[in-house]
């Protein structure tokens, strides 16, 4: 924990870019998951509604 200086729960998509936003501005996150592994089914297909228009 000594060179951790936020710890970000969940390595979610949300936490994923939380942590690789925080690593570009200096800061250096810890990132805890509990699942083990990747899981098999994939959740994120495509994208749609709101977000396309945040894109464009
Ligand atoms: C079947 C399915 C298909 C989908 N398809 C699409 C799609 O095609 N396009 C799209 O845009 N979106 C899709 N989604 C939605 C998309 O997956 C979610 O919007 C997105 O995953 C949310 O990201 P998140 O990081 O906020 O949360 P999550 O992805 O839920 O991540 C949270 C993480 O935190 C971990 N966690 C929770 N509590 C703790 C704890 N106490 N300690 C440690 N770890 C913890 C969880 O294990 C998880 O890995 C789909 C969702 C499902 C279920």
């Amino acid at each position: 924990m000594k060179h951790t200086d936020v710890i970000i729960v969940g390595a979610g998509p949300t936490g994923l870019l939380l942590a690789a936003e925080l690593r570009l501005a200096g800061v250096r996150p810890l990132v805890l998951e509990r699942q083990p592994g990747r899981r098999d089914t994939p959740k994120a297909g495509g994208l749609g509604g709101q977000i396309l228009e945040l894109l464009r």
